[in-house]
């Protein structure tokens, strides 16, 4: 069998259409739609991702603004700017860019994100919404992964799904969101014996881990639908010898390939979509803070 690709840019290209729609009709209403990130630190890696993601958001129409704080500044700095962003009646959408300088707690500072412009669900309390099946914002990579199934056509409700690791951020909330729409979901993380056997049991396998080449064909059952979340940057040497860097997921796509019957790239597949549900957070953010949308 040589699995389709589930195409992450043509769903990411769909849910932005959708977005840019959706956010001219909330300024036709006089209704703001405008993201705050926090940036800590002056790494060039964090500014570089920072400066694409308002492109992004610009292209949207969102209104975007950049809060730059120092390396040194303190956790309780860092919490008063985040009150501050929550009581704002301008700004619809918060988000804080990871990593944090290590004396910064992150998860402390997640919980200060006010939890209707928490636009990438972090907050422990829109996380928690997840868990009872009703989420606020969920977090954009579990969004992502579920609606990349949808594309398929493969049924979730009843459906065995194994995801291979467990962040708070990806694979975690991914198995409840799953969970919530009827799979039956294993979950498997750097202690689980025996990988093989649950991800062999899988008709859909979503990988979040951040190890290239960590899931062959003897991991996966004939025909099963195969997302890959991880990004790793890693060096290949081609034919003559010359060496380069690329980006690969977690799974060995083309001998992977030869088993499943769809299967996400990388690049090209989660990744996109993630920003795409990034942008569709942002309008749902506005509309709760608005009061278009209600959280329950
Ligand atoms: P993490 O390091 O926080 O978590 C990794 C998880 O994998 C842990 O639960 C760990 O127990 C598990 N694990 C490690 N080795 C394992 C093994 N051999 N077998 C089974 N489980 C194992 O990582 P993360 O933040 O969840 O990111 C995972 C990957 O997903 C990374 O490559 C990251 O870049 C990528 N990622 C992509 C997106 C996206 O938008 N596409 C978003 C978030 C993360």
């Amino acid at each position: 069998m040589t699995a389709r690709i589930i195409d992450g840019k043509l769903l990411a290209a769909q849910i932005r259409e959708q977005v840019s729609s959706d956010v001219q009709a909330l300024k036709a209403m006089n209704r703001s739609v405008r993201l705050a990130a926090i940036l800590v630190g002056s790494s060039p890696a964090a500014r570089v991702y920072a400066d694409n993601q308002a492109r992004t958001f610009a292209q949207a129409g969102v209104e975007y603004e950049l809060h730059e704080l120092a390396d040194q500044i303190t956790q309780a700095e860092l919490d008063a700017v985040l009150a501050t962003l929550a009581k704002d009646p301008g700004v619809t959408g918060i988000m804080v860019h990871l990593p944090l300088p290590p004396h910064i707690n992150t998860q402390q500072t997640q919980y200060h994100i006010d939890i209707l412009k928490d636009v990438e669900g972090v907050n422990p309390a829109n996380i928690g919404n997840v868990l009872y099946g009703h989420p606020i914002i969920a977090p954009c990579t579990a969004l992502a992964a579920v609606a990349l199934i949808d594309t398929t056509g493969v049924p979730l409700q009843g459906a065995e799904v194994t995801v291979v690791g467990a962040s708070r951020i990806a694979g975690r909330p991914a198995a409840l969101l799953l969970t919530e729409r009827g799979a039956t979901v294993t979950v498997c993380h750097i202690h689980t014996r025996d990988l093989v056997r649950h991800t062999q049991r899988a008709d859909i396998l979503v990988v979040a881990v951040g190890k290239p080449g960590l899931i062959q064909p003897r991991h996966v059952s004939p025909g099963a639908v195969v997302i890959d979340i991880g990004i790793n940057r890693v060096t290949a040497t081609d034919a003559t010898g010359k060496s380069a860097t690329k980006t690969v997921g977690d799974v060995d796509f083309q001998a992977v390939s030869e088993t499943a019957s769809w299967i996400t790239p990388v690049p090209g597949g989660v990744g996109p979509v993630t920003v795409a549900m990034l942008l569709k957070n942002t309008v749902r953010a506005a509309r709760l803070v608005h009061g278009l949308d209600q959280p329950f």
